[in-house]
């Protein structure tokens, strides 16, 4: 018997009994996938169905699978499902799935708090309190990911709703010793890296996903916290739940990131999307039985 953080006994089988659940989930690369990311390892006659999970200037850019898909449209009937990501408001509300604009959601790495899709100004407020008396100005980590100095690995960068700046970055140029000495000089000046896929973040340090997530939590109260995400930036949510999980690729897998709660996906790519719903859903009765039937 294992006991979670927040009191719940939790048996050897996944179930959780009639305890109340909130599925926090990252969204690119846990969740939903681009083409470049989705990584199929069946051949192409026998690809599962997709579902288009994001659509930009016309064209679809993100997917899951159908079966995902049909466990989320259920899950978030189940649970209280937040969606969670580094995406501004703005690449947020492209993605098109169940659940999107019902209850919370967190954005911009946790700078954002949505509810019924409105950004909640209180806790903006907090988080940019809080910026400001603990990191350096954005200008300074601007000027030293995208200034003059910069290396030609770092092609071009944007700076996120005011609070945190990314490039987008050439990975076989990229070494590592860049890659640490930016973290080390973010570090002294309150401020995280994270690298994922084509892009590097340089995030303040009081921005973070599970502050957000632990905010909702103190507002909504549930018995059991589960979360999945694939990223160095969704660690302290995964550090912060009950029950965790991860897919087996990106940035988490490649440092080797291991928790007592945490369990990692047998498949990778966007393959991993649908079974951490599966996962999610195995901690749901109710919900399993329905899928079950
Ligand atoms: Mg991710």
């Amino acid at each position: 018997m294992t006991t979670l953080a927040s009191g719940i006994d939790l048996p050897e089988s996944p179930t959780i009994g009639n305890a109340s659940v909130m599925v926090a989930c990252d969204l690119d690369r846990t969740l939903i996938y681009s083409a470049n990311s989705m990584a199929l390892q069946c051949a192409d006659s026998s690809a599962p169905s997709l579902v288009v999970a994001e659509v930009y200037e016309g064209a679809p850019l993100s997917f899951m699978t159908r079966a995902a898909w049909n466990v989320l449209e259920r899950l978030v009937h189940h649970a209280v499902f937040v969606p969670v990501t580094t995406r501004t408001v703005q690449q947020f509300r492209r993605v098109n799935i169940p659940g999107r604009d019902r209850g919370y959601a967190v954005t911009t790495n946790g700078a954002v708090l949505l509810h019924d899709g409105v950004p909640d100004p209180a806790w903006s407020k907090f988080i940019h309190d809080s910026v400001e008396a603990n990191c350096a100005p954005l200008q300074e980590v601007h000027e030293r990911l995208l200034g003059p100095a910069r290396p030609p690995a770092i092609l071009r960068g944007r700076v996120a709703e005011d609070t945190f700046v990314y490039s987008i970055v050439n990975r076989e140029e990229l070494s590592a010793d860049y890659l640490e000495e930016l973290r080390e000089w973010c570090q002294e000046r309150g401020w995280t890296t994270s690298l994922q896929g084509r892009k590097l973040y340089c995030v303040p340090s009081p921005v973070t996903k599970e502050a957000a997530l632990a905010e909702i939590r103190r507002r909504q109260p549930v018995d059991v916290l589960l979360a999945a995400g694939d990223s160095r930036l969704d660690a302290g949510m995964l550090r912060l739940a009950d029950v965790a999980t991860r897919p087996a690729h990106g940035e988490l897998h490649q440092d080797g990131f291991q928790r007592a709660n945490l369990s990692v996906t047998s498949a990778t790519g966007i393959m991993a999307g649908e079974e951490i719903l599966h996962f999610a859903a195995a901690h749901l009765p109710a919900l399993q039985r329905a899928l079950e039937n």
